[in-house]
């Protein structure tokens, strides 16, 4: 991508694909092996120093993941992407690579649950400490930043809270610190988000969402916009004498990735960039829905704290709009009286599946606090925040008076 194309005001971010394959097969083969040959010793020697750009081994590298990276970097606009086997893969990946022991994760404790667990626990054990505060607060994260700062931190919308922090004011006040600022952005594909712009230095996303196509596959996705100016980190400070702003990547890439071995697999690349060739489409039509959903679930007696912020009445609307145009993808919460009564709706629903994840073409609910919060102890569940009567719903591709029937037949 030239320069002059990635200027924020412009944007353009088509779905061009340079990666051509040997016979030139329109859709990238699946290379499902594990090892790649070479005709000459010295020709596997510059594979191995990372001098030919040629693949060696499938944890590393391979061509069919490769393409799929490559896609992702043109509709981002980011300078490089790793794909991983899982969007948690892409977190713990990520701060493996900058956390260390007496170091510190400035975040929120409104946090999805399995990065919550990461941080609170996996992580702990290891001498890194999660420093919780109130991300809508720039004062208060401010305070929470230190010299042992690794990162701040921040989900672009919180999930289940519907939480938008203001990502551009985060990142100034990590930048003056010499933090970055890591971002969790699963919840608005690209080029509806773009996280450059707002300042976002490094990007994690479970694909497993939106970009799969339709929940065919797990998949995570590390984005680095080198941006950030390495040299002061702790972690990463003495390679970027060398490595300058791809200190992040050269690390994440050369070492990390390889030892944790969670690359993303061929089976799954290929059915991911299927899902990226109908990504804006879906995105716009199951956001549509979820919007009039929204809307119409405020008319439903019975129904409160109807949260989408795609709504002109959410308190996060003009933010949300700056910062993802249109539409804040398709997801939503409502309340309902008590927890008996989210369960009674969910036991009614026909249309609308009882299933956890986001972003299936098939509409989905889940009662939060009782699946992915479940096994968090009664302290910590106070930490995280989530209504007992609470359900959050991921709107899909069905009809909108389908789901409005159902969700009327389930109230009754
Ligand atoms: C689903 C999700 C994850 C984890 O992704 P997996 O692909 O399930 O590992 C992380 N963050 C957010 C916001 C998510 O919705």
């Amino acid at each position: 991508m030239k320069e002059a194309e990635k200027d924020c005001s412009t944007a353009i971010l088509s779905q061009r694909f340079h990666l051509k394959d040997a016979h030139g097969s329109i859709t990238m083969p699946i290379y499902a092996g594990a090892a790649f040959e070479f005709d000459t010793a010295e020709a596997m020697e510059q594979a191995f120093l990372g001098k030919s750009g040629r693949h060696t081994y499938s944890r590393i590298s391979n061509p069919t993941v490769e393409a799929f990276e490559e896609r992702v970097k043109e509709i981002s606009g980011a300078e490089h992407v790793l794909a991983v086997s899982s969007g948690m893969a892409a977190i713990s990946n990520t701060f493996l690579n900058i956390a260390f022991a007496g170091g510190n994760i400035v975040t929120t404790s409104h946090l999805f649950g399995n990065t919550f667990s990461l941080f609170y626990i996996t992580l702990r054990a290891f001498g890194v400490e999660v420093r919780f505060c109130d991300l809508l607060n720039p004062a208060e994260v401010d305070k929470h930043i230190d010299e042992k700062t690794c990162a701040v931190f921040a989900e672009i919308i919180t999930n289940p809270h519907m939480e938008v922090a203001d990502l551009k004011a985060l990142s100034q006040l990590a930048h003056k610190k010499n933090v970055p600022l890591v971002a969790d952005s699963t919840l608005v594909p690209w080029p509806q988000f773009n996280g450059r712009c707002l300042g976002v230095d490094i990007e994690v996303a479970s694909s497993t969402k939106y970009i799969s196509g339709g929940a065919t596959s797990i998949g995570g996705l590390i984005l680095d916009h080198q941006t950030f100016d390495w040299s002061k980190s702790p972690r990463l400070g003495e390679l970027a004498k060398t490595a300058g702003k791809t200190a992040f990547t050269t690390k994440l890439r050369g070492e990390i990735s390889r030892n944790i071995g969670a690359y993303m697999a061929p089976q799954t690349a290929h059915l991911q960039s299927l899902g990226l060739e109908t990504l804006s489409l879906r995105f716009e039509r199951s956001s549509r829905t979820c919007r009039q959903l929204a809307q119409f679930l405020q008319t439903v007696p019975g129904v409160t704290d109807v949260h989408y912020n795609g709504l002109p009445t959410d308190p996060f609307y003009k933010l949300s709009c700056e910062q993802f145009g249109e539409y804040p993808g398709s997801m939503l919460t409502f309340a309902l009286k008590d927890q008996p009564a989210c369960f009674q709706l969910m036991n009614n629903l026909q249309v609308i599946r009882r299933a956890t994840n986001i972003y299936d073409n098939k509409s989905l609910i889940i009662h939060p606090l009782s699946t992915i919060y479940g096994t968090l102890s009664d302290k910590l569940k106070k930490l995280v925040c989530v209504p007992a009567n609470m359900l959050r719903l991921s709107v899909g591709l069905e009809n909108f008076d389908d789901l409005k029937d159902d969700i009327l037949q389930g109230m009754k």
